[in-house]
């Protein structure tokens, strides 16, 4: 495969310190440093005559300087005039070097490169780039602008580029992959990636800005493909591999139904009857279960492990947080205990001699279901028999860490079923691609009895009727939650800002029991709060985003939310999704900080409009993008170097077909196009 995946330092010119730079942006091999793309271009085709330089414009001027002196004003500064036959123009230099200053002595010509402003001089160019004019053609091609390149110039990283391409173009570098395969495009990889970093002047520069040029689609549907032709690839050799296979389920399985004190939902009784039959299979079963918030997943891991347990196998049922972790150690505790099933709890929190004893009863078999956080997985923690995997809330969790987890539970070429349960609503344009991989059930119905939780979008000027509101919700018996959000800022400033609120709250409600929960409390200290929270201990409780996932407490009915404005859509729904467990009529405020955007708006509205998880996500992927939908929390889930899998998700139907096909009757094509895009090769042949 040539030079492709030869480090940047065998290039002329780059040595340990230049590398280190690149490694950081990302950059470590030849072919790295074509997929590093441009996020923008510049003009710098025309020679603009300085007489026509508008403030604002970004130009190229050519001409002579007629003066060059240190000017002393707030700042020292390095001061030029450059003159050509229309007028003249004022260079300034905040950091300069004296070879700068006598490349720019009076006399010289030059052409340079810049933003014109209005300064002190008149009009002014910040730090242009400039040259000595005779030296350099204008280039008839747009110049390429690259993100982040912290530490290495523009023009620095330019250059690297253009030796990497030249090596392209000798064909040392990517070989067409997608020649046999009939695809959407007729361009190749290296007309694609010699337009994409050197664009002619006739090219359509909208398009290309949008990433809607043919040539970054053709990149684009090439990784788009590689992700989803391993993720088959991984499944394919998952299917070869042996599970148990689960007879069943019986008597147990339907007593736990019968013991609930409700009927399960229809949505509920379908998905819980595609697992087990799932169980059934000889090979392992790698399936996501998509359900909103509420619409009640627990009892479906309840039901499965309890279906392995019949058949005499354990179970593993992690999740991202202690809190969630414990609340289903004690949900399902109450429920297996009377079945007489043994359950386990393994958490950072449980230590000592606890600790021994409950993994002395994983190992032995006496504990039948394990609960517990990634603690579940560390070495030491050995099942007797494993057969079945239970993962809740997988978007805290990356897809790298789905792959480790596989790779505890294999043994040979065994491997326990697995579930994953997760409450961000996938739309659906999104599922194939992402889980390509998985099977996947829905719960589309929420339990019976429920009222939607209303929501009121308001600013937070209003913030003295909001506690007066939180006031008479409380002494009426009802809980709130009061949550307090600053995106931006760290988790040690998040939580201050908890304090603060819950200070203020608790002086303003001096009738009321406040609480708080923050993440840098101790975990013994969270699950406290939240125990006294759910006893009804505590009216009114203050958090930070530390509760969005999993808690439930049906009393809550009241929710405010700070800031609402700087959330995504889908963190908003998961949060407001900690209400209308219960009975009673639940409410949620939305504060923001006015003015309000005419975009944020709409996606507020989206939520006092809507309380279907899946039509959230569909319109907050329209109104902005899926980096949002996911959180950048969990942006390691969807690592793509050129694709954007909302800009590009028309192509995905086609590129389900081809992967398909490709897996049919081209594998040593799939492989190749694998080993390019996937960022290590080590990390797929394990899977
Ligand atoms: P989630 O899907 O968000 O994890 P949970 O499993 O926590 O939902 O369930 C939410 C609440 O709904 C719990 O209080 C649970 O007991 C209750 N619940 C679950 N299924 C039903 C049902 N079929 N009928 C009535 N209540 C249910
Ligand atoms: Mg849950």
């Amino acid at each position: 495969m040539g030079l492709d995946k030869s480090p940047v330092d065998s290039l002329k010119g780059i040595g340990p310190a230049l590398a280190g730079r690149l490694a950081k942006i990302g950059v470590h091999t030849l072919q790295d440093v074509l997929f590093h793309l441009p996020f923008r271009y510049e003009d710098r085709t025309q020679i603009t005559p300085i007489a026509a330089a508008t403030p604002g414009e970004t130009v190229v001027l050519e001409g002579e300087i007629i003066a060059c002196n240190i000017a002393y004003g707030r700042r020292r500064s390095l001061l030029a005039y450059l003159q050509d036959g229309t007028g003249r123009i004022a260079l300034r230099f905040f950091h300069f070097t004296k070879a700068q200053q006598s490349n720019l002595a009076s006399g010289r010509s030059i052409r340079c490169f810049g933003e014109v402003r209005r300064g002190a001089a008149g009009l002014e160019i910040y730090h242009p780039e400039y040259s000595q004019t005779a030296t350099t053609e204008l280039p008839d091609h747009f110049t390429p602008v690259y993100p982040s390149t912290e530490g290495i110039s523009q023009q620095r990283y330019r250059n690297i580029v253009s030796q990497v391409l030249s090596l392209m173009k000798n064909g040392d570098l990517l070989v067409e992959l997608l020649g046999n395969i009939e695809t959407l495009f007729d361009t190749n990889i290296n007309e694609a990636l010699s337009l994409v970093h050197n664009p002619p002047q006739d090219v359509d520069l909208d398009a290309l800005l949008a990433g809607q040029h043919v040539a970054q689609q053709r990149l684009a549907f090439e990784e788009l493909l590689a992700h989803q032709t391993s993720l088959r690839l991984v499944r394919q050799e998952i299917n070869k591999l042996a599970a148990p296979s689960f007879k069943g389920p019986g008597d147990d399985y339907s007593a736990l139904i019968s013991s609930l004190g409700y009927e399960l939902t229809g949505a509920q009784h379908r998905v819980a009857k595609e697992i087990a039959d799932d169980l059934a299979r000889t090979s392992p079963t790698l399936r996501l279960v998509q359900g909103d918030v509420g619409s009640g997943k627990t009892v479906i891991a309840a039901l499965s492990a309890v279906h392995a347990h019949e058949n005499g196998y354990q179970s593993a049922l992690m999740a991202p947080t202690e809190i969630l972790a414990e609340q289903h150690f004690i949900n399902l505790s109450n429920w297996l205990a009377p079945l007489g099933i043994t359950t386990a709890w393994l958490s950072g929190k449980v230590k000592g001699k606890k600790r021994e004893e409950e993994l002395k009863s994983v190992a032995n078999g006496e504990a039948r279901v394990v609960i517990g956080t990634h603690a579940l997985f560390q070495k030491d923690v050995h099942f007797d028999k494993l057969g079945l995997v239970i993962i809740d809330e997988q978007h805290r969790f990356g897809v790298h860490q789905r792959l480790a987890l596989r790779e505890k539970g294999k043994k040979n070429k065994f491997m326990p079923h697995q579930l994953i349960m997760t409450a961000t609503p996938i739309p659906r344009t999104l599922t194939m691609s992402m889980y390509a991989d998985m099977d996947c059930s829905v719960i589309d119905e929420l339990p019976p009895g429920r009222s939607p939780v209303t929501t009121n979008v308001l600013p937070d000027t209003r913030r003295k009727d909001v506690v007066a509101r939180v006031k008479s919700a409380c002494s009426s018996g009802a809980q709130a939650y009061w949550v307090c959000t600053l995106v931006e800022e760290s988790e040690l400033v998040q939580c201050q800002a908890a304090e603060a609120t819950h200070a203020d709250l608790s002086a303003e409600l001096q009738e009321l029991n406040v609480g708080l929960i923050h993440g840098r409390l101790s975990a013994a200290d969270k699950v406290e709060a939240m125990n006294r929270f759910k006893a009804g201990e505590i009216d009114l409780l203050v958090a930070t985003t530390v509760i969005e996932v999993g808690v439930d407490v049906p009393n809550a009915s009241l929710m405010v939310i700070e800031n609402s404005e700087r959330l995504g859509l889908a963190q908003l729904h998961q949060l407001r999704g900690r209400i209308g467990r219960g009975k009673a009529q639940s409410h949620c405020l939305l504060l923001y900080h006015p003015p309000l955007g005419e975009t944020s708006r709409q996606r507020l509205n989206v939520l006092r409009e809507s309380n279907d998880g899946f039509l959230i996500a569909e319109q907050d992927l329209k109104i902005r993008g899926p980096g949002e939908l996911f959180g950048s929390r969990q942006s390691g889930s969807l690592q793509f170097k050129i694709a954007d899998l909302v800009r590009d998700r028309h192509m995905l139907d086609e590129v389900t077909r081809i992967a398909q096909q490709l897996l049919v009757d081209n594998r040593p094509a799939a492989r190749a196009i694998i080993e390019r895009w996937i960022a290590s090769p080590g990390e797929f042949s394990q899977a």
